[in-house]
């Protein structure tokens, strides 16, 4: 049981709360960067140098993600209101569809309104270990468009990121009936997308394009992973169907026994990865920083972002 009542925040909370379509009318970069609730003691502590450290870079905001099959549905809050009072800097709780009946997700919302959250990234989440595919929860929601309509239904004020793929979500049927699903999502009343991460940024551009043809007036933000690790992102890639372009994928074969080269590698891909989007006229970059600092870092001081 969700208490909102332990959650009520200082005052000054909501005076400090920016929300999602506040940034990105101002015309300012938003830099927005993504951590996850560690499960460990140790992790906490890691995640709040990691926070200490990437701070300076004045992200527009921090969002902390909702663990599979709601298993960090507390501590995202929680973590979200730490990121808002603990460095000053307005927070994104991400929530998903999983294992809640409508009445239980009003009630999460409220406990994050409760706890100052004004921005929530809406999304239908994965299917718990486990579980071959995504099934509804009886009296629950299908989809993250109709999160997205319960949010602004029940929250018209909150601020709403949503999900975007520009290669498709691994279980579409084509990228078209994706791409409409998006539209659907964004129609419903989505603030901005933050898409999924990707290394090719033609797939992003033709993705925007197509977006900006509809003319629903979203700012669509890249997601970012700077890869630190070849193993590790070929995991991430498997599961989430991006595509490392061959000659990268070549470079990261090369060093596989040297994690610092690897690590030099992607870092280097992803300056010049921002470099481009940038140049092309983004309104932000949603990092997906694994809870670590040092690439981010480098990657932010090369392009000059916040500093
Ligand atoms: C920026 C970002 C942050 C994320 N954060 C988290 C997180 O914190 N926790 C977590 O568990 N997961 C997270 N995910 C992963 C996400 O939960 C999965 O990708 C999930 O499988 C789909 O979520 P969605 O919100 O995109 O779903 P949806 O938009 O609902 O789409 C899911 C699938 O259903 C289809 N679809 C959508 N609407 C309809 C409709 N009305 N009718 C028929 N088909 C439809 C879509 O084409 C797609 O194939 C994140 C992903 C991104 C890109």
């Amino acid at each position: 049981m969700l208490d909102a009542d332990s959650a009520q925040p200082e005052e000054s909370f909501f005076e400090m709360t920016v929300r999602i379509p506040d940034i990105y009318s101002t015309g300012q970069f938003g830099l927005s960067i993504e951590i996850f609730p560690p499960k460990t003691s140790e992790g906490d502590d890691s995640l709040r140098q990691t926070l200490c450290e990437l701070a300076p870079f004045k992200p527009a905001f921090v969002s902390c993600t909702y663990g599979a099959g709601g298993s960090t549905s507390k501590r995202t809050v929680e973590w979200c209101q730490e990121i808002q009072s603990g460095y000053g800097l307005p927070a994104t709780a991400h929530f998903t569809c999983v294992g809640g009946t409508r009445e239980q997700l009003v009630e999460w919302l409220q406990y994050a309104w409760s706890a100052g959250i004004r921005n929530i990234m809406a999304l239908r989440g994965d299917a718990p270990v486990g579980q071959a595919e995504f099934r509804r929860t009886e009296g629950g929601l299908n989809y993250a468009n109709e999160l997205v309509a319960l949010i602004r239904e029940r929250f018209p004020e909150m601020g709403i990121g949503v999900a975007g793929y520009p290669e498709k979500h691994p279980t579409a049927p084509s990228f078209e009936v994706d791409f409409q699903n998006l539209v659907r999502k964004i129609k419903t009343g989505a603030d901005a997308v933050f898409t999924q991460l990707f290394f090719d940024n033609s797939r992003f551009f033709r993705f925007r394009d197509l977006l900006q043809r509809e003319r629903l007036g979203v700012p669509v933000v890249p997601g970012i992973m700077p890869i630190t690790e070849f193993a590790r992102i070929q995991r991430i890639t498997a599961m989430c169907g991006a595509v490392i372009p061959s000659s990268l994928a070549s470079r990261l074969e090369a060093a596989k026994q040297d994690k610092l080269a690897q690590s030099e590698i992607g870092v280097e891909f992803a300056i010049a990865q921002c470099r481009e989007l940038i140049d092309q006229g983004v309104p932000g970059i949603h990092l997906y920083c694994l809870n670590k600092s040092q690439a981010c870092q480098w990657i932010l001081e090369a392009l000059g972002l916040g500093l």
